[in-house]
Parts: C-alpha cells; sequence; structure tokens
C-alpha cells in the first residue's frame, strides 16, 4: 500500500464531535466526566459506541464480558487481525480524553479506511476494553486481561467496590465464574497486533514540545490492602498509653511509603512511585479512638526488581509498625504485575511514521497503566501517546488540544495501514 495511504485522511470534525458526544455521557461538576465500570452511564457510552460501528458498517461482536470489537474485513479475511482501541469507562470525575480519544480515534481511522477502500490485507478492528480504570473494584485492565487469559480466580477475591458489591457477583451473572475465565481469551492466532492511542497523562511531551510519544515499556502497578486492627476506645477515657489506635498506625505507614519511594525515584533506581489512595476507616467518628484503618497502596516502577524491593521495604515496615503499637495487621494481595515492554518492531514503524510526516515525537516509557500492557501479552502491542495539558489526568482538569488528538488519529491510521499490509 505505502504511498497511496498518505493521502487518506481521517475527518477531523466528525471525530471531534463524536468525541464530544462520548464525554456528554456522565458529565457532572465543572466538566467532569464519571462512567465507572458497569454503571449506567459506561453503559450508554458502549451503547453509542455500537451505534456508532453500526452507522460505519462494521461487523459488531460483543463478548460475554462486554468487550466491543467492530471489524472490518480485508482481502484475506482469515488474515490475524489488526486490533486499535482502548476504553471508554472512566474514574470519578474523570477527564474527558483518558480512553475514549484511542477507542472514537480508532473508530474515525477505520471509517475512513473503508469510505475511501483503502486495500488492507488483513482484517482491522475497532474495540473497546471494559473496565479499564481500577476506581471500582481495585481492579484494572478488567476486559483486556479477560481478552489476554489474565485473570486469575485468586485476583477476584479482594475485588470489592465501596458499596460492598463484589466484582465476582457481577461477572457470574455474565456467565463468567471462577472455572470458565479462561473462555474470554482471545486466540493468538486471530492477532496480527494491537495499536493503542491515548493520551500521555504525564507532563513530558509538552515539556519538550513534542507532538507524539512512542512508548517503550509500561510501568505494572503491585497493589495491595493493608488492614491494621487495634481497639476502639472512647477518645475521652482511654489515656495515650493505653490506645491501639489503628489509624496513627496507618499514618506511620503512609509517610514511610512517601519516604522509600522518594529513594528510589531517580530513573536509575527505577523511577519508583507508592500511593495510598483510598483509606477506611471505623468506627470512623470524632469521638472515638479508630479501631480499624484500611488502606490501599499502590506502587509501580519502570522495573520489576525495583517495584519488588520497595513493595516489600512496605510489607516489612507495616508489620514492623503493628507489633510496635501491639496491634494487628493483614495485608491483602489485589495484583502484582511485572513491568511491560511493548513490541520491538512497531515502535521503530512507528518512529519511520513521524519521521516521515515531520512530527516532533519523543520515545518514552509510560507510567501509568493501559490495555496496551495485557494485549502484549498475547500479541505484539503498539502504544501513541498525545500530549496532556500541564500533564494532568484522571481530572476534569484534563486537556488534549483537539489538533493533537486529530493527529494522534491520523498516525494510529497510517500506522494500522502498514501494520495490516506489511510484514511485521
Ligand atoms: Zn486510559
Amino acid at each position: 500500500m505505502g504511498h497511496g495511504s498518505r493521502e487518506i485522511k481521517i475527518n477531523k470534525r466528525r471525530l471531534l464531535h463524536d468525541l464530544n458526544a462520548v464525554s456528554r455521557i456522565g458529565l457532572g461538576d465543572h466538566g467532569s466526566v464519571t462512567r465507572l465500570v458497569f454503571s449506567i452511564k459506561e453503559l450508554r457510552s458502549r451503547q453509542l459506541l455500537i451505534h456508532l460501528m453500526t452507522q460505519a458498517g462494521l461487523e459488531i461482536h460483543i463478548d460475554r464480558i462486554g468487550n466491543i470489537f467492530g471489524r472490518l474485513n480485508g482481502s484475506n479475511p482469515r488474515a490475524p487481525a489488526v486490533l486499535a482501541g482502548s476504553h471508554l469507562d472512566t474514574v470519578v470525575q474523570g477527564g474527558k480524553f483518558d480512553g475514549p480519544v484511542g477507542v472514537i480515534g480508532a473508530l474515525e481511522a477505520v471509517r475512513t479506511l473503508k469510505e475511501n477502500k483503502v486495500p488492507l490485507s488483513s482484517p482491522v478492528e475497532v474495540v473497546c476494553f471494559i473496565g479499564e480504570e481500577s476506581s471500582r473494584f481495585g481492579f484494572s485492565t478488567l476486559g483486556s486481561s479477560l481478552v489476554a487469559g489474565q485473570v486469575h480466580k485468586e485476583d477476584l477475591a479482594n475485588a470489592v467496590d465501596a458499596q460492598g458489591t463484589k466484582l465476582e457477583d457481577i461477572l457470574s451473572s455474565l456467565g463468567i465464574y471462577r472455572d470458565n475465565l479462561a473462555s474470554l481469551k482471545r486466540d493468538p492466532e486471530t492477532l496480527k497486533a494491537y495499536l493503542e492511542l491515548h493520551i500521555e497523562q504525564g507532563p513530558i511531551l509538552e515539556a519538550k514540545n513534542k507532538k507524539i510519544g512512542v512508548v517503550t515499556s509500561i510501568a505494572a502497578p503491585t497493589r495491595f490492602k493493608v488492614v491494621f486492627t487495634g481497639q476502639a476506645d472512647h477518645s475521652g477515657t482511654t489515656p495515650m498509653e493505653m490506645r491501639k489506635d489503628a489509624l496513627v498506625a496507618a499514618a506511620n505507614l503512609i509517610t514511610y511509603i512517601e519516604e522509600v519511594c522518594s529513594e528510589f525515584s531517580s530513573m536509575d533506581k527505577g523511577r519508583v512511585v507508592g500511593t495510598v489512595g483510598a483509606m477506611k476507616i471505623e468506627p470512623g467518628v470524632i469521638n472515638a479512638i479508630p479501631g480499624k484503618a484500611e488502606l490501599s497502596v499502590d506502587i509501580r516502577s519502570i522495573t520489576a526488581e525495583a517495584k519488588e524491593r520497595v513493595a516489600n521495604l512496605v510489607r516489612e515496615r507495616a508489620r514492623e509498625i503493628a507489633q510496635r503499637r501491639e496491634i494487628t495487621v493483614d495485608l491483602l494481595p489485589i495484583r502484582d504485575e511485572l513491568p511491560v515492554a511493548l513490541d520491538e518492531r512497531l515502535l521503530p514503524l512507528i518512529k519511520e511514521i513521524c519521521e516521515e510526516k515531520n512530527v516532533p515525537y519523543e520515545i518514552m516509557p509510560s507510567g501509568a497503566g493501559h490495555d496496551a500492557m495485557q494485549m502484549a501479552k498475547i500479541t505484539p502491542a503498539g502504544m501513541i501517546f498525545i500530549p496532556s495539558k500541564r500533564g494532568i489526568s484522571h481530572s476534569p482538569m484534563e486537556w488534549t488540544d483537539p489538533e493533537d488528538i486529530c493527529l494522534g488519529a491520523q498516525l494510529l491510521l497510517e500506522t494500522i495501514v502498514r501494520v495490516a499490509n506489511e510484514e511485521i
């Protein structure tokens, strides 16, 4: 195909219009967007996508969990397919771009290819993965993990939302049980590659005045819950030396996490980051000593060694704190994943396309997790980043210039054509 594809241009107006339509679903205060996995809003965004795919004449397949695949056949319908997509679910009060840019961007690319009857030898599929964000169950990349065969029954044990709803119960209502998790796995033989367009969610591209990020690897999180159990007592009658305050123990640990991660935060030490993003206190009233404190720990790094080392230090410190304060601690694993390297053939290909089009690019790792890190386990995966204003994401302040979104989708189109028609 080569040169011909270069004149094929996406329809910018249509892309931005559809992106806008998605972002109106779940719109809240200050322009925030909330579409939690398996909520009505999230379901409506998926219905809109199905509608748009139908309009575009794509062949739609929806698997049992609700991952959506919209397929455009190439000259050889039996050839392995090139998948391109991302997710439509969001965090609580998130932004308009994290996820939808990759889904609607891929849709725009594929419908442009179809309209222009661009010859493709492999089929191309637009994909929307369910539940990429972990905000509801502490479980990230749910849909793509199932497609990649990466969900194991023990992963579901601690996945419960703030209302007490178990992820496992929702899954079983969809016919997905501990013993058939593997049935959602996609046969790798049917895949040629997976491509994902996504906002950077960090400040590097803007700071370096680059338009595109070509992603080398994805930092994966180690996540666990720490539950300190002391003794709830009267805040007025219990002397300081007799207290078993679970929240003070938690506070000690949180401060330690900041300290130890800062020690390992430089690039050569593994760029470790650690966060306690959620906490539950019992009884949680002004006149009682906290008897129970449950905190979520999320540790990430670009190397498995650094992440493991820091996670172990944090676990050790939690035990020490509990021992010193004569209270108990439980460490409940949520998920422990290895950083993932993206495909070594797709990376130079995307780089080459940037060079051909004179687009300033940056070769960079991703600090945030993405569906691509799961898909990389079953097929060659590549990611294209576009700039995030001031690096902000998971916030209503999230912003990417429309021109950058269009450029990203255009580059995705070029990449899809090359991957569909060439040996990789
Ligand atoms: Zn995302």
